[in-house]
């Protein structure tokens, strides 16, 4: 999910974004998160990593009940759990209306 106070687009906080794709995570990336979680690599691995999938350099985070593990709703908004230290990818993704995630987003904010 982007940081509202950057976008082109206000993110409706639907939380599609975070259900339609699986977040990739590079070695920073997990070191990052890890710290802020005050976890271990082994503990990552094993409630946040997907372990279908393992390349050369990334990883992706696994999914829980349909969504990234780290997305939560309160009072039917879209919440990162790790927004501060969400992976680059994430932060890099900028809501707008040319993407099918934030249209369906849209439709249900309206
Ligand atoms: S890390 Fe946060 S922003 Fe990235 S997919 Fe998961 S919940 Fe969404
Ligand atoms: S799909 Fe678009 S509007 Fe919905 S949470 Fe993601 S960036 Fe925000």
């Amino acid at each position: 999910m982007p940081s509202p106070e950057y976008s082109p687009m206000e993110c409706r906080r639907c939380g599609v974004c975070c259900t339609r794709h699986q977040a990739s995570v590079r070695p920073e990336d997990i070191k990052r998160i890890t710290a802020f979680l005050g976890i271990s690599t082994d503990d990552w691995e094993k409630l946040y990593d997907d372990p279908r999938w393992e390349f050369d350099n990334y990883h992706l985070i696994r999914h829980v009940d349909g969504a990234c593990a780290f997305l939560k709703y309160e009072q039917g908004l879209a919440v990162c759990t790790i927004h501060v230290v969400r992976p680059a990818c994430c932060a890099d993704w900028q809501p707008g209306p040319e993407k099918k995630e934030c249209r369906e987003g849209m439709g249900k904010r309206k």
